[in-house]
């Protein structure tokens, strides 16, 4: 099948409208400077907003939820309670690079996780061009495009009065071969337009990152390595009040823990994400406790970033999407850490 479509902008509002009858679709909409995540049934009736940069919830969060039992799960003998399969609008790309993190944990590690998978397959993604940034964005420094390049079925990128469909695998091929009245063929003008804004988003965002001064990817898994009794995970913790935020907000961040809760008469097996700087994250139930510092778990969140996952996967552990900047009350900055780290 072609790979190239175009869609008119008009036209998009229909298309999600479509989409929404065999799937629970979720599309961002525009709180102050946030784009958050709304069910598409909720908004009904007004048009569809195209995103410039990333929304404020992570898309594992449509994959594993912050709190949710399993013990459910395997009772009704592996059927998911979701009534409908999940689509979701205008992701970016920082997302996507992380679902590759997150496919790594859960689907190919020693154990398969059946629930992850069973969402993974059936999740829609209609990715999108970044055409703007946040202030935090900092994809680039960490070899990532604002244009997504994998993990998506369709991408939208827009130029005037419409968009460049690309085709990313045969769920999105099925897609738009059922929608076709919807997209035409893309013309090579069409196709170069959108190239065009993919290289102007890419100097923009360069140039603000000059401004930020991060060190060169290539120098951040030596920089980790070399800096690992370094001051500097005890300077940048000294505010830290271990809320676990950061890694809650992280596309990247994988950690669960599974507990028993009692309900009623029985007690459940719940899972509820994990955070790699709780005090207690490391804590075994003999009493020891490896990451018994703020300033341990610190480096250990940045060692699994920068060191193990590009030793493991080819890829850091850290997307670039900024989301744990804005999310820390206590102002603690990755890239600032990065930075430090860099000068040590
Ligand atoms: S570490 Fe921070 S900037 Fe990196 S992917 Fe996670 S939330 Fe985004
Ligand atoms: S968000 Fe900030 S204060 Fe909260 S755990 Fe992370 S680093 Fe600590």
């Amino acid at each position: 099948m072609q790979q190239n479509f175009y869609l008119k902008r008009d036209q998009l509002s229909s298309v999600l409208s479509e989409i929404s009858r065999s799937h629970a679709l979720f599309v961002p909409q525009k709180k102050d400077d946030d784009y958050v995540y709304l069910p598409w049934a909720q908004i009904q009736g007004e048009e569809a907003i195209y995103n410039e940069y990333r929304g404020v919830e992570p898309i594992k969060s449509f994959l594993t939820h912050s709190k949710e039992s399993v013990s459910e799960y395997f009772q009704s003998s592996g059927v998911l309670s979701e009534t409908k399969p999940v689509a979701v609008f205008g992701v970016k790309n920082c997302d996507l690079s992380s679902l590759t993190l997150q496919d790594y944990v859960f689907e190919q590690g020693v154990e398969l996780d059946p629930i992850y998978k069973k969402r993974r397959e059936n999740l829609l993604i209609i990715s999108s061009d970044c055409t703007g940034f946040k202030p935090t964005c900092f994809c680039l420094a960490v070899g990532n495009k604002p244009y997504p390049e994998k993990n998506f079925d369709i991408n939208l990128s827009p130029i005037n009065n419409g968009f460049v469909v690309e085709v990313g695998s045969p769920k999105g091929e099925t897609l738009i071969r059922k929608l076709n009245q919807y997209f035409t063929a893309a013309t090579t003008g069409q196709i170069a337009g959108s190239k065009i804004k993919r290289d102007n988003i890419v100097n923009d965002l360069n140039r603000h990152l000059a401004t930020v001064n991060m060190p060169p990817a290539n120098t951040l898994q030596k920089n980790i390595q070399e800096g690992y009794e370094s001051n500097v995970w005890k300077e940048q913790m000294l505010t830290c009040v271990e809320c676990g935020a950061c890694n809650f907000i992280c596309p990247s961040c994988h950690c669960f823990l599974l507990a028993d809760e009692k309900k009623q008469d029985r007690s459940e097996r719940i899972r509820v994400w994990d955070s790699c700087l709780y005090a207690n994250y490391s804590k075994v139930a003999g009493g020891a406790n490896p990451l018994n510092t703020r300033a341990k778990r610190l480096r250990n969140r940045f060692v699994k970033k920068f060191d193990f996952f590009p030793d493991n996967l080819g890829q850091f552990g850290c997307t670039g999407c900024g989301r744990c900047i804005e999310a820390c009350p206590a102002k603690i900055d990755i890239r600032e850490v990065l930075k430090a780290l860099a000068k040590k």
